[in-house]
């Protein structure tokens, strides 16, 4: 019998599973496919301070390049997009091993190639059936952590209403890299480029990701993506083609059931506006694990009460970042085109300054004098930078 099974070897899942054993309770980790991080899917860019916080350092080959200056485009016009901290480029592969590597360090069983087809209540129990070299067997467990993925079969197994508002991703492994500034990070917004979304290029070493992710759009995905290459890059040759929905509408309603907890892009902790759930996954993972082993080394596992304490814990952490993500993606998503063009082109004048040196009331005021349409849109602006998230 195990204590803790965590469906997903991603970096929720072994955040989940390197919590759960430091807290005494026998853990497995189920991963599908035979090697972590295989096929990849990310862009691989976090806030170096954000990652350092949640104390997983990546060891340095994992790191593919730093990022501290960002150009952004909308339509034709470019402008400096002021970056408060540092951006690290990650190897999401190598990165996804090295934390499975320490859950496994820590006690953590590793099980490649195990996919979970089922799960049904047995008593006070669960009953996880596992699919592995066309045969199938059964695990038994007391509290089962769905960290599978924006798809998240398990939770549904288990009866949680799952639903996401998704992005349509895309994104290719280019070579040679474009970006011929060191530490530059490319920004595209606007329908041009990525309806409902934005697209970005981000250096990788010797190579670099061009990718976008849209909503709402009138054409595939891959159609701005080939348009946005041929524009950018159009000797570059695609050595890889990564294309996987990410969910943003924020969070699950209920992230948590009798002897369950979802967690990562499963629950839907990614932040709405940038499409990041990196760093929501090891913070949310971590507690995941904490309550999961407690209440299982309790027996208290099948108690939704000890279980929801799990919500409560990710909900004061990141919540609040997580509510005025959502809002300021819904403002952008729906904002009229004139108020689009007008802000694009403030910001590559006075107010785009004021922004760049931190002078914010003299932005807001530029704003209140000059353009007071465009307040209806500070406050949400206001929140967000509470949260970090300009
Ligand atoms: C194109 C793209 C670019 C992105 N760029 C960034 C970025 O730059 N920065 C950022 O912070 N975020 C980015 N993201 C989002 C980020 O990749 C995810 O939020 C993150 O991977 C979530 O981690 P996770 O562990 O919840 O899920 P995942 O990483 O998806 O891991 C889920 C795991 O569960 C396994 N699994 C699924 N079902 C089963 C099953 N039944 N049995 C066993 N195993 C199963 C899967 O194989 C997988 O390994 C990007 C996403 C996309 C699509």
């Amino acid at each position: 019998m195990m204590d803790v099974a965590v469906v997903g070897g991603g970096p929720a899942g072994s955040s989940a599973a390197l919590k759960a054993t430091e807290k005494g309770a026998k853990t497995v980790i189920l991963e599908e496919h035979p090697e972590i991080g295989i096929p990849p899917h990310c862009a691989g860019i976090v806030c170096a301070e954000d990652l350092l916080k949640t104390g997983f350092t990546p060891p340095s080959k994992v790191i593919q390049a730093e990022v501290d200056k960002a150009l952004a485009w909308y339509e034709e016009y470019s402008f400096e997009l002021p970056l408060k901290k540092k951006f690290l480029i990650l190897n999401r592969p190598l990165f996804d091993k090295h934390l499975a590597k320490l859950a496994e360090q820590r006690g953590a069983e590793l099980l490649l190639g195990s996919k979970v087809v089922g799960v049904r209540r047995d008593g006070s129990n669960l009953r996880v059936k596992i699919l592995e070299h066309d045969a199938t067997r059964e695990l038994l467990c007391k509290v089962v952590i769905a960290a599978d993925g924006v798809a998240s079969r398990i939770a549904r197994m288990l009866g949680l209403h799952v639903s996401h508002e998704l992005a349509a991703c895309i994104q290719y492994e280019i070579t040679p890299n474009p970006i011929v500034e060191d530490g530059l990070l490319e920004v595209y917004l606007g329908t041009r480029y990525a309806p409902g979304g934005y697209a970005w290029v981000v250096p990788a070493g010797e190579s670099a990701r061009i990718g976008l992710g849209v909503r709402r759009a009138k054409k595939p995905a891959k159609h701005y993506l080939d348009k946005l290459l041929h524009q950018r890059a159009p000797e570059a040759k695609i050595i890889r083609v990564m294309a996987h929905p990410v969910p943003v509408g924020g969070p699950l309603p209920k992230t948590y059931a009798e002897n369950l907890l979802v967690v990562g892009d499963a629950a839907g902790h990614v932040v709405p506006s940038s499409g990041a759930g990196i760093v929501p996954a090891l913070i949310c993972g971590k507690y995941a694990g904490e309550v999961a082993a407690e209440a299982a080394l309790k027996d208290l596992h099948h108690s939704q009460r000890e279980l929801s304490r799990y919500e409560a814990l990710w909900r004061s952490h990141l919540g609040g970042k997580f509510e005025a993500a959502l809002k300021i993606r819904r403002i952008a998503e729906d904002m009229p085109k004139e108020d689009r063009e007008l802000i694009a082109q403030l910001l590559r004048g006075t107010l785009g300054e004021h922004i760049k040196h931190g002078r914010k009331v003299r932005a807001l005021l530029y704003l209140l004098l000059r353009h007071p349409r465009i307040l209806k849109y500070a406050k949400a602006v206001i929140q967000a930078r509470r949260y970090g998230l300009f």
